[in-house]
């Protein structure tokens, strides 16, 4: 039980651009022993189908995460004063092996959830969230899940592959990771195989929010109607970055035109308060076409968000 929470480190005791660049500048661990919540990052993108880098993203996230101050004054949250939160580095993917790499996720999850920890997972390409939910699975059983991404990453096949990050929500319907009448995918759009292409999740019980049908709108309405179809259950947030419109987030493997705006992300990981959030993760940030660092920072604060509306906050 602590009796004193772990709190970023402050501008005035470092400046923001000095220190190791820890998520928001906490303490680290090697394990997740004692903490509510962990940040995790996972340096992969060798499940990237155009553009790669993104195993770069957990550095460049931690990096930009250097302006975060602990109080969300949007949303009166204060999460470091309610959970113990540090960042225990990143899991040791096998950079020349994919499906090497998907064992050493979910083994690095099993190891974090025996610590009743909340896993936030800073990416990587998004091969990763399929070992994080057969992790998740073992714990909490099926997961509800919030999928915020331009694609609906439900390929049967990507070159005759099985695990690609165009995939892994197909392989966790196949295995039942999933309460399928309680998943959503926000902001699909952009162009396709076939003009059913996002008809297979719909036949599986998927509420598909193509991106057409979010724009020049607040999300608000449709995060409460979210939380009334998913109720208690626990639930799973992936944030993939290119949801975004590239005018916001350029730094992607995978562009989409008329994507998301940073204040509808926004709405939607903030309308996640009050569900029972078990774990998430953000997605696809590739810092080599992230000049800027503006993908990247965005990246960052959607994570302190997704930690500010976890349950005990
Ligand atoms: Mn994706
Ligand atoms: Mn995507």
């Amino acid at each position: 039980m602590a009796t004193s929470f772990n709190q970023p480190l402050g501008g005035n005791d470092m400046p923001r651009f000095g220190g190791p660049a820890t998520m928001m500048r906490l303490p680290t661990q090697p394990t997740a022993a004692g903490l509510d919540v962990c940040f995790v990052g996972i340096p992969m993108d060798i499940g990237t189908s155009n553009r790669s880098g993104t195993r770069h993203g957990p550095r460049q996230i931690r990096a930009e995460s250097c302006m975060l101050r602990p109080y969300n004054m949007a949303t009166g949250a204060a999460p470091f004063e309610k959970l113990q939160v540090a960042d225990v580095g990143d899991v040791a993917i096998n950079t020349f092996d994919l499906k090497d790499s998907v064992l050493r996720i979910e083994k690095a999850y099993d190891d974090i959830l025996s610590h009743d920890c909340v896993p936030l997972g800073i990416g990587g390409d998004h091969t990763l969230t399929l070992p994080i939910l057969r992790a998740i699975k073992k714990k909490h059983g099926p997961v509800a899940l919030v999928h915020v991404d331009a694609h609906a990453d439900v390929n049967d096949r990507m070159f005759g592959e099985t695990i690609a990050h165009g995939t892994p929500f197909r392989r966790a319907v196949e295995e039942d990771l999933l309460v399928n009448d309680k998943v959503f995918q926000i902001g699909l759009r952009g162009t396709g195989y076939a003009p059913e292409d996002f008809d297979w999740p719909r036949r599986q019980g998927f509420t598909v929010v193509t991106a057409e049908e979010c724009w020049h709108k607040s999300l608000t309405p449709l995060m409460a109607e979210i939380r009334n179809t998913i109720g208690n259950h626990p639930t799973y947030i992936s944030y993939d970055i290119d949801s975004l419109d590239p005018a916001f987030a350029p730094g992607t493997g995978t562009v989409e035109i008329g994507g998301l705006t940073i204040w509808q992300g926004l709405e939607i990981v903030r309308g996640c308060s009050g569900l029972n959030v078990v774990g998430g993760d953000l997605v696809e940030v590739s810092p080599p076409y992230d000049p800027t660092g503006n993908t990247a920072l965005i990246g960052a604060n959607l994570l302190y968000e997704m930690l500010c509306i976890l349950p005990g906050v």
